[in-house]
């Protein structure tokens, strides 16, 4: 088998779908072939990689809510959207939709202290 087969191969490696006699083919040819054997290895550890963030649990919402309004472009941040994402935020985590909103009453009005 070739370079160019068994790196055909390789991203399907760590997956079930590779037959057996690939699968037994890439293995010996990687044997041989350093470069081969390295994209192989670098394919397995994306693999548990994927495979271990797959097993991470889910952010909370008002985590996930900020992440989402930060991530968003400025021209999607319309009201609709925060309006949206304040249905999914806990009550004592709505500062993360305006910030500034929430501080005025700590700091007060300007020109009150
Ligand atoms: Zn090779």
């Amino acid at each position: 088998m070739t370079c160019d087969e068994v790196r055909g191969h390789i991203t399907w490696y760590p997956g079930p779908t590779l037959a057996p006699r690939d699968r037994l083919a890439v293995v010996l040819h990687t044997l041989d072939c350093a470069g081969c054997r390295s994209d192989l290895v670098a394919a397995l550890a994306l693999a548990e990689a994927a495979r271990a963030a797959a097993a991470l649990p889910d952010p909370p919402p008002a985590l996930r809510a900020a992440v989402l309004l930060a991530a968003a472009p400025q021209a999607v941040r319309s009201r609709r959207l925060r309006a949206a994402l304040r249905r999914l935020l806990p009550p004592a985590a709505a500062w993360a939709l305006d910030p500034a909103a929430a501080l005025r009453p700590a700091l007060g009005r300007p020109g009150s202290a």
